[in-house]
């Protein structure tokens, strides 16, 4: 049995990218996350943002 190479988007259907998996693209993934993160109002007001700062 062979699985098809692309599955589906888990958030839209489209084909899989692996470098974004499980989703099709950066886009996706962010609005996944920002879902998530929405539904999970445990601690308002503190959000917790790891910024790398390599902008510098
Ligand atoms: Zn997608």
């Amino acid at each position: 049995m062979s699985l098809p190479p692309d599955r589906p988007c888990v958030r839209c259907g489209r084909p899989q990218t692996p470098a974004f998996r499980p989703f099709c693209s950066a886009g996706c993934k962010d609005r996944d996350l920002l879902d998530w993160l929405d539904e999970r109002h445990v601690v308002p007001g503190e959000v917790v943002l790891d910024n790398d700062g390599g902008d510098a």
